[in-house]
């Protein structure tokens, strides 16, 4: 039998070792939730771990880490499952299931916020709501924070508070060994630079300690639709305003292929092929000035339709695209940063837009702002100087189109090299990308993180991700 595969001697075996000092529920095939666990974000992705652990409380997380550890298996470790490559789910092996932690308190006083390894965005946005109180993280509901988070963490909030991973105060961490640590910066700061970006290579996070932002709950948000005629030059002048934005204004474009019943969408552009520019007031939802600047982003270029309007930010703002990106479809998606969005850029991501069979869309997300406050060499996290990112978020369902879309995908980024940067957002790193680890990082960065590696995870335990070698491997753990 290979290493790393659980057959059905071992899973006993496992099974009785684990009895009495695991809370949690032990998943093997024959279980009648393991299908529905076994599922993650990607359908593309179908894994049938050979044992899933899911753990309801830090203690599980320890005894499966031993039990990793004891049998030589290297776990894949689930949060909210929605790695682009699905290294939440081994395939044979076993699974390490967050799902029971998903506790998160809220500290208001201190503004911090304590949230388990397992939680979603949409768990910590409705506790944190409540106090008029956000932690800045991505885009959507179902997104793991624990993912999201060790990898970096970019949405709405990122041009006003940083990254996700800029609002750690400390993190309770259980380490190859199943010893449990509480890491911050004056506690094992070495290792702390290293989770700031770094993702899951280091042990499992059981427990993250953010800072919180006053918001909210309300916020003001603006959207404009522009058909294949006026789309151009609407990209154009978006552009061209970006760099001359404040930080408490975010603005994202995304050329979509099918527009969603969205409650601002008129039921003539539902399922038309638009360009959608949204933007998003960071501050109270009623200043004046904020609605001003919203109006005058709505008001770029030839519009189909725009619309300013102020919606809850946890239970309206962060579902609004949940339904696009559901689980279960065929998606593939390839990420860039933006050196230069220009017009020939602009050019060429249209014409892919106008063609392109799969649905989805290709994002523009407008970064920058205080991402960049935080020096280059604080973080594992790489490349923080880049305005614009770009995503190709595509989407389909039969899978007799996989090669033909992804070679689609991967052709048009290809295409517009002259005007993407360097590196690569570790996080968006997808299955046929995980030769760019060093590259995400960059060489120094890199070798500095084989190095925390090698002191805390020197076996490589945790390898079913995107995967920083401990400077001192041996060839055989490199190779695996
Ligand atoms: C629809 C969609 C929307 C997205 N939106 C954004 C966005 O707005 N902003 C953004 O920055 N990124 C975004 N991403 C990318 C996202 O950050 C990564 O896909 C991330 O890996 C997802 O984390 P997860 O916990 O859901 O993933 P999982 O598949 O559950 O886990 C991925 C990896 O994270 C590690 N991991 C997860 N939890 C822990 C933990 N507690 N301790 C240790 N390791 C852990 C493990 O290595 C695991 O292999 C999005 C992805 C999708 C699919």
């Amino acid at each position: 039998m290979s290493a790393g595969i659980i057959g059905e001697a071992l899973r006993q075996r496992i099974a009785e070792q684990l009895a009495g000092q695991f809370k949690g529920d032990i998943i093997g095939p024959d279980h009648a939730e393991y299908e529905e666990t076994r599922q993650v974000w990607n359908a593309m992705v179908d894994r049938r771990p050979g044992l899933i652990l899911r753990c309801t409380a830090a203690a599980d997380v320890v005894a499966a880490v031993n039990v990793a550890r004891e049998h030589g298996l290297p776990p894949s470790v689930r949060c909210g499952g929605h790695n682009v490559a699905g290294k939440g789910m081994s395939e044979g092996g076993l699974t390490i299931d967050l799902s029971g932690l998903r506790e998160v308190t809220v500290d208001a006083d201190r503004k911090l916020v304590h949230a388990g390894g397992g939680s979603l965005l949409g768990t910590v946005d409705a506790a944190t709501a409540p106090h008029k109180l956000v932690v800045p993280a991505g885009i959507m509901s179902q997104t793991g924070a624990g993912g999201l988070a060790l990898g970096g963490g970019i949405g709405w909030f990122s041009r006003k508070h940083g990254l996700t991973c800029d609002q750690f105060v400390s993190l309770e961490l259980v380490l190859a060994s199943g010893e449990v640590i509480e890491v911050s910066a004056d506690s094992h700061p070495d290792l702390f630079w290293a989770l700031r970006g770094g993702g899951g290579n280091f042990g499992i996070v059981t427990r993250f300690t953010f800072a919180a932002h006053d918001f909210g709950p309300m916020m003001r948000i603006g959207v404009s639709l522009y058909d294949e005629e006026h789309a151009a030059a609407a990209l154009r002048e978006y552009a061209a305003l970006v760099p001359t934005l404040p930080r408490n204004v975010g603005w994202h474009a995304a050329l979509k292929h099918d527009m969603p019943a969205l409650p601002f969408v008129p039921p003539e552009l539902v399922g038309r092929r638009v360009v959608m520019l949204f933007s998003m007031w960071l501050d109270d939802a009623e200043d004046p000035a904020g609605e001003e600047m919203i109006n005058r982003l709505c008001d770029v270029g030839e519009s189909l339709v725009k619309a300013s309007t102020v919606m809850p930010f946890a239970g309206a703002v962060q579902h609004l695209i949940d339904v696009e990106f559901e689980d279960g479809h065929r998606y593939y998606t390839k990420e860039a940063h933006v050196a230069d969005l220009a017009d020939e850029a602009i050019d060429r991501l249209v014409d892919f837009w106008q063609d392109m069979p799969m649905e989805g869309e290709v994002e523009i997300i407008g970064l920058g702002g205080a991402i960049g406050d935080v020096p280059e060499e604080a973080t594992a996290f790489s490349n923080r100087g880049y305005l614009l990112w770009l995503n190709f978020a595509m989407r389909w369902d039969d899978p007799a189109r996989d090669d033909e879309y992804m070679t689609m995908t991967r052709d048009a980024v290809t295409g517009l090299k002259p005007w993407t940067g360097r590196g690569v957002y570790v996080n968006m790193l997808n299955f046929d990308e995980m030769d760019r680890v060093v590259e995400a990082f960059g060489e120094d960065k890199y070798a500095r993180l084989g190095r925390v590696k090698a002191q805390y995870d020197p076996e490589n335990l945790f390898r079913i991700n995107a995967n920083i070698l401990p400077a001192t491997a041996p060839a055989e753990v490199a190779s695996s």
